[in-house]
């Protein structure tokens, strides 16, 4: 994987930068482990800011692969059921607006935890991929907290739930703390980026 580089952090679409080449967009309730799941895919300690960071929530972020016109970008998310609604509402416009008229979207990585897969914010994510035809990846992240029949428990039901709706999606358990899934999830990203 080239080295990544912060390029902007976009409230609006004017702001985003140049819709060429190729990008993949990771998407997440926050605290899923988004942010680490970044870092180790993109072997960087700390690029990508956690969620904690105040302001963050409303931006999508962009970052560069290398010399060329690959970017990884980090999706806004919202945390529990309880977000008020005009957030709820500034974050979809935001996120639709970007999967519907992003050209150089190759393909969306959503986040998950193992032990809570599936919550309203995912299923969402997984009805605009279907409707945008956006290919999907699942990382089934802090693989390491679950035990480990039971993530794979988790990750053969999803796989075969989700291929009955959604032919375009794969599923992969993951691990930011061990490393669990890092070249498995590469090679997606390889594969949707030409890398
Ligand atoms: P984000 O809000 O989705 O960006 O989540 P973060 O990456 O900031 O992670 C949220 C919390 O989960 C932090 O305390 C991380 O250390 C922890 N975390 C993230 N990934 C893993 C993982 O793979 N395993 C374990 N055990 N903890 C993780």
């Amino acid at each position: 994987m080239p080295t990544a580089q912060f390029l902007v952090a976009a409230a609006h679409s004017r702001d985003f930068p140049t819709d060429q080449g190729g990008e993949v967009a990771f998407a997440g309730r926050s605290n899923v482990g988004k942010s680490s799941a970044l870092n180790a895919l993109l072997q960087r300690k700390k690029l990508a800011r956690t969620s904690s960071t105040p302001g963050r929530t409303q931006q999508i972020i962009f970052y560069g692969l290398g010399e060329g016109e690959q970017r990884v970008v980090d999706l806004p998310g919202y945390g529990y059921a309880k977000v008020p609604a005009a957030v709820k509402e500034q974050w979809g416009r935001l996120l639709e607006g970007y999967l519907h008229d992003r050209e150089s979207l190759a393909g969306l990585v959503l986040i998950m935890d193992v032990r809570r897969p599936m919550r309203d914010f995912d299923r969402q994510l997984l009805e605009w991929a279907d409707y945008f035809d956006l290919p999907l990846h699942v990382l089934l992240t802090k693989a390491d907290k679950a035990k480990k029949n039971e993530a794979r428990r988790t990750l053969e039901f999803l796989r075969a739930d989700l291929a009955s709706r959604f032919p375009e999606v794969s599923v992969q358990l993951f691990s930011a703390l061990k490393g669990t899934g890092v070249e498995e999830a590469r090679e997606k990203l390889g594969e949707w980026l030409g890398l």
